[in-house]
């Protein structure tokens, strides 16, 4: 029998990376736990605060405090690191400062000799993402980014409230950019198999401008949290979870993630949210949605957007 157990390294134990750890344990998902962060006193007493919770876990983890070396063994390193967006600074100021971080991240995880997986959650997720991909050199299979998972939730989440049916029911999709440029996928959103459409013509009080109302809700949610509690963290930690579990049990599960167009939907050469086949390789193919002209001529227009964006930094 095989010794092997799953590690993850987690760089950046910040309000996302703790919160991931903390659903992480809670959830049995590893057996290995490492934390690493420039800000180490933080990282340490998260290591010591976790491991306090273990008998209380449903399978045991080992965390501890780490450095880039332990990244040798890791099966998943998982990105939560970087700056946020400071008042006065442009999008563009944060992409070319975190994208100098992630250089130096990388450079380090390299350095150990890991073969794993990247799954990155640090915005501009699509950019950075693409920016893993480009430094490590690795295959576009072994790095993902969390894409639109959390907007896919959102989604699934106001849609089950507002036809009042469990969430787990919903398949709806937002795809593109995490961020302004986003869509939903409206001619492919159904409940119980049947089409978000015919359950609006079910009753009178059900209206389409809801819907409308309802889609700038999920866009603009992280707007929403930040103005009432500084951040967003919980979600995407839940998320991030799901991502782990899906690719260290190799559960081949549909999960709308980043992940690197060589064709798919018409475009090439961009990291952006989709929904993907997600297993222990990490992405295994990408699913292509029957876009409508609308949804084709947004998403073009979020490619466009994330390739602008991107240009100075990383062509
Ligand atoms: P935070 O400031 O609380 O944490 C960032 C952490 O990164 C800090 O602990 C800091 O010490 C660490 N760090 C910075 N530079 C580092 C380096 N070079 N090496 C190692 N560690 C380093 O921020 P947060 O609220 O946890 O957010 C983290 C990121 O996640 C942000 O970019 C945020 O925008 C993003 N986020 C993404 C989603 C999503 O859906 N993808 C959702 C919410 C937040």
């Amino acid at each position: 029998m095989s010794d092997r157990v799953n590690r993850v390294v987690l760089v950046g134990t910040g309000a996302v990376g703790s919160s991931y750890a903390f659903a992480l344990i809670n959830q049995g998902v590893t057996e290995e736990l490492v934390l690493v962060d420039l800000n180490k006193a933080k990282s340490e007493g998260d290591a010591m605060d976790l491991n306090h919770g273990i008998p209380f876990a449903p399978s045991p983890t080992k965390i501890w405090f780490g450095d880039y070396s332990d990244c040798q063994d890791a099966d998943l390193v998982v990105i939560c690191a970087g700056a946020n967006q400071k008042p006065g600074e442009t999008r563009l100021d944060l992409v070319e400062k975190n994208t100098r971080i992630f250089k130096g991240i990388v450079d380090e995880i390299l350095a150990s000799g890991f073969k794993g997986i990247f799954l990155v959650a640090t915005n501009p997720v699509d950019i950075l993402t693409y920016a893993v991909w480009k430094f490590s050199g690795f295959p576009k299979e072994r790095v993902i980014g969390s894409g639109t998972i959390l907007d896919t939730a959102r989604f699934r989440y106001l849609l089950g409230e507002y036809f009042k049916v469990d969430t787990r029911n919903v398949h709806a999709y937002i795809i593109g950019e995490h961020g302004d440029t986003e869509l939903p996928v409206w001619s492919h959103a159904d409940i119980a198999g049947r089409k978000i459409s015919d359950w609006i013509e079910t009753k009178d009080e059900y209206k389409q401008e809801h819907l409308e109302e309802l889609f700038l809700n999920v866009r603009d949610a992280a707007y929403h949290i930040i103005e009432r509690k500084g951040a967003t963290f919980y979600g995407i930690a839940m998320g991030l979870v799901r991502l782990t579990k899906a690719i260290l049990q190799n559960e081949n599960s549909v999960i709308t993630v980043s992940a690197y167009l060589t064709g798919e939907y018409g475009h090439e050469d961009v990291f952006i949210g989709v929904p993907a086949v997600v297993n222990r390789k990490g992405i295994r193919e990408i699913v292509q949605l029957d876009l409508n002209d609308t949804e084709k001529e947004k998403f073009a227009h979020s490619v466009a957007v994330l390739k602008k964006t991107m240009e100075p930094v990383l062509k």
